[in-house]
C-alpha cells in the first residue's frame, strides 16, 4: 500500500507526505486497529459512532491515533460524534454544523470537519449539493469551534477506477474555488486517479484489511 501511494504521488508530481493514508476499519475489531497502529498508522476513518463507541475503550493507549468519522452523522448523535471523533468528514448540513459548534462550545478546543459533497445523482447518498455549498461554507467559517478542513466525496462505486475521475476532478475544482486546502476522496479502487487529481486524504479498507463481512 504504502508504494503504491508513493508511486501514485510521484507519477503526479507531487509529495508523499502531503498525501494522508486513512485507514478505514469499519467491521474489524479494535484488536485489528492496535495492529494497524503499532505498524505506525495514525489515522483511522469509522462509519458508525455507535460501533466506535464500542471498540474506543480498547485504543486508549493508541495515544497519538486521530479518528475520523466517515458515515453519514444524524444530528441527534452529533453530542458524541464530537466527544469522540478529532475529525468529523461528513458536515452536510449547517444545521449539523450548528450542532457540532454547540457541542464544542463546553469542550473549549476546535473539531476539525469537512464537508460532504455529494456530486452523483444515486438517491441514498448523503452529502451536500454543490449549489448548497457556499452557505454551507459560511456557516462553519461562522462557527468558532470548527474548522473546516476541506471536502470530501464518493463517488458511484465501479470496478473501473477511471470513472471516479470526473467526480474528483468536479471536487478539487470546487475545493479550488473555495479556497480549501484538503481533499478526502479515493478508496481502494480508485485512490491512484484521486491521488492523480489532488486527493489530500485517501480512504482505505479492503486493500489494508482485507474484506470485510457481510452484513
Ligand atoms: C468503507 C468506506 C471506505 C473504504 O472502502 P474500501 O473500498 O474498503 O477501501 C472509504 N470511505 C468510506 C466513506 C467508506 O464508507
Amino acid at each position: 500500500m504504502e508504494s503504491r501511494i508513493a508511486d501514485a504521488a510521484q507519477r503526479a508530481g507531487r509529495r508523499r507526505q502531503d498525501i494522508t493514508l486513512l485507514a478505514v476499519t469499519k467491521k474489524f475489531p479494535a484488536s485489528k486497529m492496535r495492529e494497524a497502529y503499532e505498524l505506525g498508522l495514525r489515522e483511522f476513518g469509522e462509519n458508525y459512532v455507535q460501533e466506535f463507541e464500542g471498540k474506543r475503550l480498547e485504543l486508549g493507549t493508541c495515544t497519538e491515533a486521530r479518528f475520523h468519522l466517515i458515515g453519514h452523522l444524524q444530528s441527534n448523535k452529533a453530542k458524541r460524534a464530537a466527544e469522540i471523533f478529532q475529525v468529523v468528514q461528513t458536515v452536510d448540513t449547517p444545521k449539523l454544523a450548528r450542532r457540532l459548534n454547540e457541542e464544542m462550545a463546553s469542550d473549549g478546543k476546535a473539531l476539525d470537519v469537512m464537508i460532504e459533497v455529494k456530486l452523483s445523482t444515486e438517491e441514498a447518498k448523503s452529502g451536500a449539493a454543490p449549489e448548497s455549498l457556499p452557505a454551507l461554507i459560511e456557516a462553519i467559517r461562522c462557527s468558532a469551534n470548527l474548522r473546516l478542513l476541506g471536502l470530501m466525496t464518493i463517488p458511484p462505486w465501479s470496478q473501473e477506477a477511471e470513472r471516479s475521475r470526473p467526480y474528483f476532478t468536479r471536487l478539487r475544482k470546487l475545493a479550488e474555488e473555495n479556497r480549501l486546502p484538503q481533499l478526502s476522496m479515493g478508496m481502494s479502487n480508485d485512490f491512484e486517479v484521486a491521488i492523480a487529481e489532488g486527493a489530500t486524504i485517501v480512504r482505505i479498507g479492503t486493500a489494508l484489511f482485507g474484506p470485510r463481512r457481510k452484513e
